[in-house]
């Protein structure tokens, strides 16, 4: 499994599957969840209508993953993931940890093969970069290498600032 860094904008990735740094009310928001509904269309906001309307009528809790087309992305699948809302005083690595395993778990249930995250929980949500960087390269790290038989061939982490790019090279080069 290859892990590779790239900066740019997620809505532009090849891949099977987008991850998307939702909110929990799933109906779409700013950052990356603005601009992948942007892109992708109006079919992708249609299907998490649905979504809220059937298993996440109380919303999508923070952690957890969803899939929904990816509508006009040059992408199969788009993941909604929740992440965390950053907490000095509470430790919440847990559950942007568990954002990044989830979603690996969607996608290896979906039989995807490239899969390009965002930083999950680094804008809106606060979450301090380096630190998130080192959370999200350890949590993919081991969930790969414990599932060996996963279809996920590539994990690409999509970054949308020089800086952004910085804090996860310096993690990669660090991670064990
Ligand atoms: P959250 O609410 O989880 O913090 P945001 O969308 O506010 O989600 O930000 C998450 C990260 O995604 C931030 O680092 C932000 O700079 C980045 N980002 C915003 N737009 C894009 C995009 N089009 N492609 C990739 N990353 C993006």
């Amino acid at each position: 499994m290859d892990i590779v860094l790239v900066e740019g904008d997620i809505t532009e990735q090849r891949v099977d599957a987008v991850v998307n740094a939702a909110n929990s009310s799933l109906l779409g928001g700013g950052g990356v969840d603005g601009a992948i509904h942007r892109r992708g269309g109006p079919a992708i906001l249609e299907e998490c209508r649905a979504l809220r309307a059937s298993r996440y009528a109380g919303g999508l809790p923070a952690g957890q993953a969803v899939e929904t087309t990816a509508g006009r992305l040059p992408a199969r699948w788009v993941i909604h993931t929740v992440g965390p809302v950053y907490s000095r005083g509470e430790d919440r690595s847990h559950l942007l940890a568990s954002c990044y395993r989830e979603s690996l778990a969607v996608a290896d249930r979906l039989g995807a093969a490239t899969v390009a995250f965002p930083a999950i929980s680094t804008g809106v949500y606060r979450w301090p970069m380096e630190d998130a960087a080192r959370i999200a390269l350890t949590t993919v790290r081991m969930t790969t290498a414990r599932q060996a038989a996963s279809t996920v061939r590539e994990v690409r982490f999509v970054l949308f600032s020089n800086a952004a790019y910085a804090a996860f090279e310096t993690a990669l080069a660090e991670s064990p």
